[in-house]
């Protein structure tokens, strides 16, 4: 399946920890502190305010929209369907697995379905009947067989032998707890022999997105229904009883009966269809290869097809009518994918048609059905006319990771979901493969970097959404929850990991024996470890199991330091990596006492080489490398383009060394080197792993830098930054600083949209936000002069992909006008909810203080909204929020998240006293709140040791890089000294970040590589 990301993961903390331990000793310490006037207050703190608890934990359901064309336009979650709550919990033990004693070998299903009103009592539902032929392994009484949410006529369920004899049943029931239909017969079953089981079913058809289920397209009186499936992960056993688990593959002969005036798919190719009683229409296919059930689909609907038929292939794609035209891209990348698949892979696709299906209500972004691949309309539908290239891109991978799926997944599937990765791991790193194969301009494996390895280890550097990348599983909420940005996105970065210590011809043809050796069969990791081994022998000789059990068997990922000894010399060391320097792993997962195999390629510049470089293995004790030939002035650098599930820290010397080299010729480290790298020395700045600076410097050299991996890895990492000057005196020389280095790349690729590529677009929306957020001024005036152009005409002619930003700057740089021309145009309420937003937030960007506090008391918009659009937008607009909603608490109602939100801008042990005040006057707060207050402290308490640690050498720094002697600023207003050779018309007061909800920059990479590839932590879902 494919899935999106959709928001942090809300509820994961809550889920892995639990009471007492959050607060920390640090934490008791500053509160203590903070209440040495209050002692009471103290005890009131700790006694009465309740502990955190995991219940009533808030996560995402597995679902998601189709993605938006609006690359501001932010999923949520969406309303969860009717989805039954899976049985007991998860700490209950499981005993809902089949047994191996008996197997499916053959399946024969009949269904009718009932859509129309002339179907009276029937109508929106199906009935059927199955038989299963079972090969018997070993002697036994009891068959069990899953099934969910269907009537069983008991009375015709029987069994008989292969010859047809009746085989008595002693007991029929269902076991409702692990959703198993259990016959128990008179006689052993005898090892050997093939046995018929035959029941009639019935069940209703809703729009729950799972099983068989209705959907439907057009308005009402004119809407028309069709059915649509889902089957993946356990939903099979809801349309008829079968042996649904992923290891019991068998063959199927699908007949589905309907009415006339609508067309059966299912996963083969039709052999008739035959008018039956009145204007019903009996479709038979032919028998399917052997697989399992979660790859079931059947589709009944009117949709028209577009075809290609290439040689004995026949390739369609179905949609709605107003929309069949636009699955035309689909459809020609798609054949094209196909075609590149068989070939890379020396697997032919073994069907002889393919369709691709556009679902009107289709909750997981794609499903990759073997020969019906079902689709949400946003992941299949393009219209070059009416949609922008970030659906077009969107299209494109989502058709690669359901077509890659073909070989991973469908011709060779997991043994049991613990092993999902190898479906939804391998499938999401092949995508890159089939996008830059129709695509090449895309340089979509770059896009590697800030999509699914950018996803991957944010997930993994959170003791909250870490968990090992093969994790047991049982319940079926458990077998859900592995649908998640681990499985997916770390699970493609691994695939990539290989590449750091195996040759690519040996990946390359292990692989393919991979997939020739288990085709029609199942896998566990295992497996393919094995392969990979036997791949190597002759050329490196690695036991690749040992390396991938450390990560694959372990939550989390090392972080390795490289330290300079003398001038020829680096000892190397590892230990785990965690964002939060607060932050710790609990020993919940089997573990090697957080210790990989990491496989370390580096180079130098001595001899810089980024195509075979050096390679060496480190392990529990530092590894000391001797660097012959190295003089005193040379880098060194390790993880090549960043292969390898790591990342890398290194002594200050080498750091600035590697700066210096960025700034006299950069293009001497590839591009994807220079991303890694400076990401990486960001995130080891996080959590005080190096200092700030060392990140801050490798940006100096940004002015020749114009490639997008590179920018799009900067501007992911400037947020925590931007967040913790923006009250501080330093935060002018920031915005100035950023504005200098953007402005090349800004005015490069300027405002029109028809020039330039793919990346381009892309790349031009990064850089007009930047180059305005940071007061470049020719971008104000061209935001100033569009804004005024809608206020004039009434013509908002200002491009979907840039209204956020120029609302914004406008509204920071203009006056009362601007202002007021967007509360009007909000307060009319003419736009839909995507457009109010960005109004409405962007009515938050000016930092004049009477119009924010007018905006705070408008009782025509909810306040905590207005709170949370001024919140991080400018100091002004903090302080203004933050009395407000102290002022107002009570009296509004707002919520304690409205008051936790503010703990990702305060930064000071006065920030930090008022937090603790609000608590204590309200000990009695739910014990959810309590554990957002907690985890609000904490936060506050890290974000003052980083302004502690950094802000005095970071405010020195800027001083230094902009050339600015420390006496010019000492003195009050002298900041006006600063070169700003931008000058915008602002007075330093007027300075103020252009982020929102605390994320600079929402559109920095198409959009929808956010919702594919991070999530989930927040479990998104399911692909
Ligand atoms: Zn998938």
């Amino acid at each position: 399946m494919m899935k999106y990301e959709m928001s942090e993961p809300i509820g994961e903390d809550s889920i892995k920890k639990s009471d007492g331990y959050y607060i920390s000793k640090k934490s008791l310490i500053a509160i203590v502190t903070a209440f040495v006037l209050l002692l009471v207050g103290v005890a009131v703190l700790f006694y009465f305010i309740p502990r955190p608890s995991n219940e009533d934990e808030v996560v995402c359901p597995s679902v998601v929209p189709p993605p938006s064309d609006d690359p501001e336009d932010d999923i949520e979650c969406p309303p969860m369907p009717d989805i039954p709550v899976e049985g007991p919990t998860e700490s209950d033990p499981f005993y809902g697995r089949l047994s191996e004693d008996i197997k499916p070998k053959h399946y024969t299903v009949w269904l009718k379905i009932y859509l129309d009103p002339k179907d009276a009592t029937k109508q929106y539902s199906f009935d059927g009947n199955v038989s299963i032929v079972m090969h018997v392994y070993a002697t036994t009484n009891t068959i069990k067989i899953h099934v969910r949410d269907l009537n069983l006529y008991h009375e015709n369920t029987y069994l008989t032998d292969s010859l047809q004899n009746d085989v008595a049943i002693s007991h029929l029931y269902e076991d409702e707890v692990n959703q198993f239909y259990v016959i128990e017969t008179a006689t052993p079953l005898a090892a050997g022999e093939d046995y018929i089981f035959h029941a009639n079913f019935d069940a209703p058809l809703t729009l729950n997105f799972h099983g068989l289920y209705r959907s439907f397209y057009g308005t009402p009186p004119n809407v028309v229904d069709l059915v649509a499936s889902q089957c993946q992960s356990v939903a099979a056993r809801t349309i008829f009883p079968c042996f649904d688990e992923p290891s019991f593959k068998a063959t199927f002969d699908m007949i589905i009966v309907h009415r006339d005036k609508r067309h059966a798919l299912s996963n083969m190719p039709v052999i008739n269809e035959t008018n039956i009683e009145d204007d019903w229409i009996e479709t038979t296919f032919e028998t399917s290869l052997v697989m399992p059930t979660y790859l079931l689909a059947v589709v009944v609907s009117d949709f028209p097809s577009l075809d290609l038929v290439d040689g004995d292939l026949t390739f369609r794609v179905w949609a709605q009518p107003d929309y069949i035209t636009a699955a035309n891209y689909s459809l020609h990348i798609g054949l094209k994918m196909l075609r590149f698949f068989e070939e890379h892979y020396g697997i032919p696709y073994p069907i002889s048609k393919l369709d691709m299906v556009a679902i009107p209500q289709f909750l997981a972004g794609a499903m990759e059905n073997w020969g019906l691949v079902q689709y949400s309309e946003g992941t299949m539908i393009y219209d070059p006319e009416v949609n922008t290239p970030s659906r077009k891109q969107t299209v494109a991978l989502v058709v690669a990771h359901e077509l890659a799926h073909k070989w991973f997944g469908n011709l060779v599937t997991m043994d049991w979901w613990e092993h999902i990765w190898l479906n939804e791991g391998f499938a999401s790193f092949v995508t890159y493969l089939g996008v830059d194969h129709v695509e090449p301009d895309w340089k979509y494996w770059d896009s590697f970097h800030v999509l699914d390895m950018a996803s991957a280890y944010t997930a993994d550097s959170r003791s909250s959404s870490a968990r090992p990348l093969i994790l047991p599983v049982g319940w079926n909420s458990e077998i859900s929850s592995m649908f998640d940005t681990i499985t997916y996105s770390k699970g493609a970065a691994i695939c990539r990991h290989f590449r750091s210590f195996l040759d690519e011809s040996v990946i390359h043809n292990g692989i393919k024996d991979y997939l020739q050796t288990y085709q029609y069969s199942n896998t566990v990791s295992d497996d393919l470890w094995a392969i990979l081994t036997r791949a190597d022998e002759g050329f490196k000789g690695t036991d690749v199991k040992m390396v991938m059990d450390s990560f694959t068997l372990m939550a989390g990922h090392p972080i390795v330091t490289v330290n300079r000894t003398d001038t020829n010399t680096v000892i190397v060391e590892q230990t785990y990596f965690l964002t939060d320097p607060i932050d710790y792993y609990q020993d919940q997962y089997p573990n090697n006492g957080y210790i990989w195999h990491v496989p370390l390629t580096y180079t130098d510049s001595s001899y810089p080489n980024f195509l075979r470089p050096k390679e060496d293995w480190l392990y529990k004790d530092p590894l000391v490398i001797n660097l012959a030939g190295l003089k005193d002035q040379d880098w060194v650098l390790f993880n090549i383009d960043k292969w390898g599930f790591y990342r890398v820290n290194y002594d200050d010397d080498n750091w600035q060394k590697l700066a210096n080299q960025f700034k006299t010729d950069h293009t001497v480290i590839t591009d994807q080197s220079r991303a890694s790298t400076i990401d990486d020395a960001f995130k080891a700045a996080e959590p005080f792993h190096t200092d700030v600076i060392n990140a801050l410097r490798l940006t100096e050299y940004l002015d020749k830098e114009f490639e997008n991996v590179v920018w799009e890895t900067v501007l992911t990492n400037l947020d925590y930054t931007h967040r913790m000057l923006l009250r501080t005196a330093e935060f002018y020389l920031l915005e100035v600083y950023w504005s200098q280095k953007v402005r090349p790349l800004y005015e490069s690729l300027g405002w029109d949209f028809s020039l330039g590529g793919h990346l381009d677009y892309f790349q031009r929306i990064s850089a007009i936000e930047t180059a305005c957020t940071y007061g470049t001024e020719d971008c104000v005036t061209q935001a100033l002069e569009q804004y005024r152009h809608w206020m004039s005409t009434g013509v908002n002619d200002i491009r979907d992909e840039v209204r956020s930003t120029v609302y914004c700057t406008a509204i920071r740089h203009g006056g009362l006008d601007e202002w007021e021309f967007a509360h009007a145009q909000v307060t009319n309420d003419t736009f839909g909810t995507t457009e109010t937003d960005r109004l409405q937030s962007a009515m938050g960007c000016t930092d004049k203080s009477w119009l924010l506090q007018r905006y705070l008391e408008d009782e025509n918009f909810a306040t905590s909204t207005v709170i949370s659009n001024i919140r991080g937008k400018s100091a002004v607009g903090y302080s203004l929020a933050w009395d407000y909603t102290m002022n107002n608490f009570e009296k509004l109602g707002l919520s304690y998240k409205t008051v936790w939100d503010f703990k990702d801008y305060m930064n000071t042990q006065y920030d930090l006293d008022q937090l603790n005040v609000f608590g204590s006057r309200n000990s009695n707060m739910s014990s959810d709140s309590a554990k957002g207050f907690y985890d609000a402290v904490q936060r506050v308490e890290t974000n003052m040791d980083w302004m502690n640690k950094n802000k005095d050498s970071v405010k020195q720094w800027l001083l230094q890089v902009m050339n600015i002697s420390a006496t010019k600023t000492a003195t009050k207003g002298a900041t006006t000294d600063v070169p700003r050779p931008d000058t915008p018309s602002r007075q330093l007061t007027d300075q103020g970040p252009l982020i929102v909800d605390g994320k600079l920059g929402a559109n920095r990479i198409p959009r929808i590589s956010e919702e594919l590839y991070q999530l989930q932590s927040h479990r998104k879902h399911k692909g």
